[in-house]
Formats: structure tokens, C-alpha cells, sequence
């Protein structure tokens, strides 16, 4: 078997040996709980979890008081989306958000329906990008949230977010940014970019699992966020539980690396995501690009092949793990719906790749990677009759299938 190439960075990152060296003495001896007052051991982790903070805020510009631990992104967007619009269900009901969202977005938006809240998701480009037009057109009197990701999960386009955050202020809308996929990989500023909410998550920034952060704002305006989780009233009284702390401490020595380490590793980084396109775009014909390759993450390509189709790609070049924007990633039958959204076909949703660079590859696991995936759509192509028919030149958008 040939050893396994991971390029699926957006799903989850490999654990950065240095965090996990980071974490092990909060596994093993320093196990306090960092509530614990009155002893060394709670100090200790207290100490420790405070480093973190002031780890996580350096990477965004913020204050350390402003970051909030949760168990990772899903958490943060939660406490953000219901916390705010809870908090201030008096000054209106009304959110604006956009359909390429992660579902950890999109979901406590629709919930919110249920509490009488009103959402509109504005639409996207053919690059996945919103319009600040069609954002100013939305706002209503009522609007009392705008939440647009920073970076996209599947595409990797980023959003204007300083325009977004001006934007925010002079309406004086809060606004949340899911930065899951963008924190530590492009540079950030909360001040600059009138961010007031942020989302962080341990997992793609190669640090653990199971932990996350939010930042919310103290100053000009200071943000209240209501709890969603009730119990000890810690981190502020917005997330009660006892802390996770060498999650916390993992995420921390995680995000210090990132913002290190950042100038280097998003040129690299970068410089192999293109040299993939290249390869591929210089050995096939009929692939298309997702997205957006010039102002997108360092890291993420997403590319539809004509004729053939994600599922059976994937299981062609076994040994490259990537993912699709065909049906079996999730429970339903759908192509991704943030294909969609760009106003890709069907077919070309159903037939696209997303891969995803991170920190651990290499530029010898890009020519490998690039190589197989040419040779594996060469070899499904020349058994597809789709692809046998395009060659004669017949128009397929145009021929009737049976049972459509
Ligand atoms: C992974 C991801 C999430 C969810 O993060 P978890 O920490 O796994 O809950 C949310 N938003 C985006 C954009 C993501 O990529």
C-alpha cells in the first residue's frame, strides 16, 4: 500500500506535535480545575488557561479579556447567533446572514424562526463572494445581527469583512464572523475590521479537538452575549462548565505557532495549492475552478472534473484523502449546496474535489497527488460514456435522460 496523503486540512488538522508537548503536563501532573481558588493545583491551571487567552487575542488583535473557551466552532457560533439575538430581542428580531454559511450558522439562524426571529441569507457570486450592494439593501430598522464567515470551507473565498465591519458600525449592527477556516492562516484584525463577534475552532488550526473560542467585543460597542449552557457562571457567565484546560492550553500554543508562523507558511502553502492547479490544468481538459484561487485561503483548491464524478474519483486515488461535493459526505442525496449557491450544475457539483494544504505536506506529496489525480480521471474518463459523447461533440446540456 502507498503511504497516505492527506489533503482534507479544512476537516480537521493533524494535532502540531509542539501543541500536544504544550498539553501533556495538564493531562498528567497539573490536572487542577482552573475555578479552584484556594490551592496550587487551581492556580497552576488557571495561569495556564490565562496564557492561552492572551495566545488566541494576539492572533486577532483583541484583548484577553475578550476571549471566551467553548468546545470549538459549532459552540462559538451558537453563543454568538442566539446569545446576541437574545440579548437584544428588544431592539429588534431581524438577522443577515448568507447561503454559504456552515451549517453551524445556518442551522441557529432557521431555529431562531421559532423565537420569532426573521433571517435573510443574502446570495453569493460565481466566486462565492456576497455584494456589500445587496447587503445594505437588507438592513432593516429591526436588523439587530450580521453574520458573514470569514473564509469558506468548501471554496475557500474570502469575504469582504473590513467593508463588512464598516459597514456594521455605522448602522450599529453587531457583527459575527465564523473565522474557523481563516484564523491563523490569514491575518486578522478586529479593530481594523470592526469584527465584534469572532468564531475559532481547535481542530483547524492544528491544535485539539473539542475546543474552540469566541471573541466578543468589550469596548465601542461592548457586546453582551446570553448563555445558552446555564450552570457555574464561568467565563463571564456566557459559557458555564469547568474548563477544558490542555484543550485550552493546546489551542493556545496553537494559535501562537499560527500567527509565527503565518508569513512563511501561507506563501508555501500557497505556492503548492497552485502548482496542483497547475498540474492539473496543464494535463486535463474540461475541469473547472471553484472559488477563488486569488483571494482565497492559502490552502484550499476546488476543482470539478467533467464526466466523472467525485465518488468514484475518491475511490480511484484511494491513497489521497480529500473530500467531495457529491452526495456521501452527508446523510443526503443533495451536491453541496455551497456549489450550488455559485450556480455550478448538478453535475459539475457532483463532480468536484475539494482538496485542502495544510502545514504537514509537502512539495514532493503535491507532484505524487497531482500526478495520480490526472492519471485516475484519465482512466475513469476514457470508461465514461458522458466523456465518449462530449468527444463527438454532442452538446450534453441539451440531450433528454431518460427519467428526468
Ligand atoms: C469546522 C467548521 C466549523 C465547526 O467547527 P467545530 O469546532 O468542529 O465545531 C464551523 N465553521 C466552519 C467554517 C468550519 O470549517
Amino acid at each position: 500500500m502507498k503511504p497516505m496523503i492527506y489533503l482534507d486540512n479544512n476537516a480537521t488538522t493533524p494535532l502540531d506535535p509542539r501543541a500536544l508537548e504544550a498539553m501533556m503536563p495538564y493531562l498528567k501532573e497539573k490536572f487542577g480545575n482552573a475555578a479552584s481558588r484556594n490551592h496550587a493545583f487551581g492556580w497552576e491551571a488557571e495561569a495556564a488557561v490565562e496564557k492561552a487567552r492572551e495566545q488566541v487575542a494576539a492572533v486577532i488583535n483583541a484583548s484577553p479579556k475578550e476571549i471566551v473557551w467553548t468546545s470549538g466552532a459549532t459552540e462559538s457560533n451558537n453563543i454568538a447567533i442566539k446569545g446576541t439575538v437574545r440579548m437584544y430581542r428588544d431592539q429588534g428580531r431581524h438577522v443577515i446572514t448568507q447561503v454559504t454559511e456552515h451549517k453551524a450558522v445556518i442551522d441557529p439562524c432557521k431555529y431562531l424562526a421559532g423565537e420569532g426571529v426573521e433571517t435573510t441569507f443574502l446570495g453569493v457570486d460565481r466566486q462565492g463572494r456576497i455584494s456589500m450592494d445587496e447587503l445594505r439593501a437588507a438592513v432593516r430598522p429591526d436588523t439587530v445581527l450580521v453574520s458573514i464567515m470569514f473564509a469558506n470551507n468548501e471554496i475557500g473565498t474570502i469575504q469582504p469583512i473590513a467593508e463588512i465591519g464598516a459597514f456594521c458600525k455605522e448602522r450599529n449592527i453587531i457583527f459575527h464572523t465564523d473565522a474557523t477556516q481563516a484564523f491563523g492562516k490569514v491575518p486578522i484584525d478586529v479593530e481594523a475590521m470592526g469584527i465584534d463577534l469572532l468564531s475559532v475552532s481547535g481542530h483547524k488550526i492544528y491544535g485539539p479537538k473539542g475546543v474552540g473560542a469566541l471573541y466578543v467585543r468589550r469596548r465601542k460597542p461592548r457586546v453582551r452575549c446570553e448563555a445558552v449552557l446555564h450552570g457555574g457562571g464561568h467565563e463571564r457567565g456566557m459559557r458555564s462548565g469547568t474548563l477544558n484546560v490542555p484543550g485550552i492550553v493546546g489551542l493556545g500554543a496553537a494559535a501562537e505557532i499560527a500567527l509565527r508562523e503565518m508569513p512563511a507558511e501561507r506563501v508555501r502553502v500557497a505556492r503548492m495549492r497552485d502548482r496542483l492547479w497547475q498540474i492539473l490544468d496543464s494535463q486535463l481538459d474540461d475541469i473547472y475552478l471553484n472559488g477563488d484561487i486569488v483571494n482565497g485561503l492559502p490552502g484550499t483548491l476546488n476543482v470539478s472534473f467533467s464526466y466523472v464524478e467525485g465518488e468514484s474519483l475518491m475511490m480511484g486515488f484511494s491513497n489521497i484523502a480529500v473530500s467531495s461535493g457529491s452526495a456521501c459526505t452527508s446523510a443526503s442525496l443533495e451536491p453541496s449546496y455551497v456549489l450550488k449557491s455559485l450556480g455550478v450544475g448538478d453535475e459539475l457539483a457532483h463532480s468536484s474535489i475539494r482538496f485542502s494544504l495544510g502545514r504537514f505536506n509537502t512539495a514532493e506529496e503535491i507532484e505524487q497527488a497531482g500526478r495520480q489525480v490526472v492519471a485516475t480521471v484519465r482512466r475513469l474518463r476514457e470508461m465514461s460514456p458522458l466523456a465518449e459523447m462530449a468527444a463527438e461533440g454532442i452538446d450534453l446540456s441539451k440531450v433528454q435522460w431518460a427519467g428526468h
